[in-house]
C-alpha cells in the first residue's frame, strides 16, 4: 500500500546535484491467495523494483507491506530471514544465481539448510522429490549448473525455490530469456506447481504473449506506476488506458489478413528522474489535455462500471465512449 522505492542519484557538475530515480512511485495493489498478478511494462517502469521491494530484498522509502495479515515491513531482519522461506523469488537468468561451483543436489541442500525447513537426514530424499516435480530425473542432481541448457537450469532455480515450500513466488522475466518452446514449457510448470502446491505468483514480465498466458490478474506499469489494473481477461480484450490500448495493439497480430491499426506511441519513455508533471503518460498520450499536464490521475473504476477493472486516466469514459473499449484505435 502506497508502496514508493526511490533511489539517490548522484548528477550535475562535479556530482553536486542531488537527485532521485522515482522507480516506484506510491503504488497499492493486493495479491489474492492461489493467484497469479502479472506486472507488465516496458524496461525501466519499476516492475522488478516494485517485486524486489515486496520482497524487501531492497527496502522499500516508504509505504506498507501486508503479508497474511502481518505487517512485514516491521520485522526485524531475523524475524525477516525466517520469513523468507515464506517467499521466493526466480530471476531471468538462473545461471548467474547458481552457485557454478556447486552440484545441484548442494544446491538445493544448501537451500533449505539455510532456512532450516528440512532435516539433514531427510534432504537427499527431498531432493529426489524436487527434481521430480521439476519434470528432472533425480541422476541430475549429481551435475553442475554449466552441464544444462536453459529451460534445465530454469527448472533448477523453481527447484529451488520450492525447496523451502514458500507461498508466494516472484517471478522476475522468469522466462524472458528462454526460446519461445522452452517457454511454454516452463510456464506449463509453473501453472502445474501453482495448483499441486496453493502458490501465490507476483509475475513479472515485459511480454504481454507471456502475461496472456499466465495471469489472473494484471496490472500495467509506466514511470513507476501503476496506470491499469484488472482481471485478464477485460484487460485484453477492453483496455481502458490509453498506455494499455498501445501495449497491446504493439503485439504482433498472428493473422497477416487480420487488419489492425497499430497506435504508435511516439517518443522515448521519459526519465524517472524527471517524471512529467500530471499524468507521466502525457508527453506520449495522443488524448492528453491540459489537465493531464497538471493533475495526477489516480487508480479508478470506470464511470459506473460495476467490475473490478481500474485505470488511471482523466479521459477513459470519453475514450471508451468514442472509441469502444477494443484494444485497437482508428487513425
Ligand atoms: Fe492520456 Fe490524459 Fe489519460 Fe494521461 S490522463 S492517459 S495524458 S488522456
Ligand atoms: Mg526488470
Amino acid at each position: 500500500k502506497n508502496l514508493k522505492k526511490y533511489f539517490p542519484v548522484k548528477g550535475g557538475i562535479l556530482n553536486r546535484t542531488k537527485a532521485e530515480v522515482k522507480a516506484v512511485d506510491d503504488i497499492s495493489f493486493a495479491i489474492n491467495p492461489g493467484e497469479t498478478l502479472s506486472l507488465v511494462g516496458e524496461s525501466g517502469c519499476g516492475k522488478s523494483t516494485t517485486g524486489r521491494a515486496v520482497l524487501r530484498l531492497e527496502e522499500p522509502t516508504d509505504g506498507e507491506i501486508t503479508f497474511n495479515g502481518e505487517d512485514f515491513r516491521s520485522l526485524s531482519k531475523s524475524e525477516l530471514r525466517d520469513k523468507r522461506k515464506d517467499m521466493q523469488i526466480i530471476f531471468q537468468d538462473p545461471y548467474a544465481s547458481l552457485n557454478p561451483r556447486q552440484k545441484v543436489k548442494q544446491i538445493l541442500d544448501e537451500a533449505m539448510a539455510i532456512q532450516g525447513v528440512v532435516p539433514k537426514k531427510d534432504r537427499p530424499a527431498r531432493i529426489r522429490e524436487l527434481m521430480d516435480v521439476v519434470g528432472m530425473r533425480p541422476h541430475q542432481a549429481e551435475r553442475y549448473p554449466h552441464e544444462f541448457s536453459g529451460g534445465q537450469r530454469q527448472r533448477i532455480g523453481i527447484a529451488r525455490a520450492l525447496s523451502v515450500d514458500p507461498k508466494l513466488i516472484v517471478c522476475d522475466e522468469a522466462v524472458s530469456a528462454l526460446d519461445v518452446s522452452t517457454q511454454a514449457q516452463v510456464l506449463n510448470l509453473l501453472r502445474d506447481l501453482q495448483r499441486k502446491y496453493d502458490l501465490t505468483y507476483l509475475f513479472i514480465s515485459h511480454d504481454l504473449g507471456v502475461v496472456r498466458h499466465i495471469s489472473d490478474r494484471v496490472a500495467v506499469m509506466y514511470l513507476g506506476k501503476i496506470v491499469e489494473i484488472a482481471d485478464k481477461k477485460s484487460l485484453f480484450d477492453s483496455p481502458r488506458h490509453p498506455y494499455t490500448r498501445a501495449l497491446l495493439s504493439a503485439i504482433p497480430v498472428p493473422d497477416p489478413d487480420e487488419k489492425s491499426e497499430r497506435i504508435v506511441i511516439e517518443g522515448d519513455v521519459p526519465s524517472p528522474m524527471d517524471p512529467p508533471s500530471g499524468c507521466r503518460f502525457h508527453t506520449r498520450c495522443p488524448f492528453a489535455t491540459d489537465i493531464c499536464k497538471q493533475e495526477d490521475p489516480e487508480l479508478r473504476k470506470t464511470g459506473d462500471m460495476a467490475d473490478d477493472h481500474q485505470a488511471a486516466c482523466h479521459h477513459m469514459e470519453e475514450i471508451v465512449a468514442q472509441y469502444g473499449t477494443t484494444p485497437t484505435l482508428p487513425e
